[in-house]
């Protein structure tokens, strides 16, 4: 299948950023040219070998055999609200036209009173009828992930859920024993050894699938199947 990729003729490209994003100003990646049209290979320059691999095959998937047939026409989707102030993370709600936000928290040991301000301003900016979603990434503990995520849903008028609170799925399991929230696993998915054998019921509500860190969008369906969870 490779072999029918225009490695040769690769573009590369180098955009610049409007807001810092993971501690880069500049987006940088590949462009692959094969049967199917182009695959953009973007990993990040601080991955590993093994990391860039899934990409890499997402790109090649792309490139050569296309994405599979639609199962669906149109996709709501989210907005982020990265780890701002108020006053940016109404802006953004608002500039988005989404009706569903997902607010990344726990930015750094001490952000709790930052958290509630953001997702204060973001419940503010969606109305009653929108939903409020916060990403922990896998940094608190249980106890902390306990108290934080009680204030939070208070702050935010009611969350929709709370995504990787914790870091392993043992954890989540416990998070989500003691608070009436549900909660959903994204790193305990793409992060695993084998996504495909992680099992994550039990410990979580909601998958979060990601197709590039994943290897496609076809590895990508069979990982959602195999987490049986929406
Ligand atoms: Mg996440």
């Amino acid at each position: 299948m490779t072999q029918e990729i225009d490695f040769a003729g690769a573009r590369g490209y180098a955009i610049p950023m409007r807001a810092r994003f993971r501690g880069i100003t500049v987006r940088e990646g590949m462009l692959l040219e094969g049967p199917a049209g182009w695959g953009e290979f973007c990993p990040f320059t601080d991955y590993d070998d093994a990391t860039s691999a899934a990409w890499l095959a997402t790109a090649v998937e792309q490139c050569t055999v296309g994405w599979p047939e639609p199962v669906r026409e149109a996709v709501p989707v989210n907005c982020t609200v990265p780890a701002v102030g108020p006053e940016r993370a109404h802006g953004i709600v608002a500039d988005s036209g989404c009706r569903t936000a997902k607010v990344k928290v726990a930015d750094h040991p001490d952000s709790l009173p930052e958290d509630l301000a953001r997702v204060e301003a973001v419940r503010d900016a969606l109305g009653p009828g929108g939903a409020v979603r916060v990403d922990a990434n896998a940094v608190w503990d249980v106890d902390t992930a306990v108290s934080h995520i009680r204030e939070l849903d208070r702050a935010a008028g009611g969350l929709e859920y709370v995504e990787q609170p914790c870091r392993t799925v043992e954890e989540l399991a416990a998070v989500r024993r003691r608070v009436d929230l549900r909660i959903a696993a994204d790193e305990s998915i793409r992060r695993a050894e084998d996504p495909l054998r992680v099992a994550v019921a039990g410990a979580a509500d909601v998958a979060v699938i990601k197709c590039t860190p994943l290897g496609g969008v076809r590895r990508s369906l069979e990982v959602a199947e195999a987490a049986g969870l929406p």
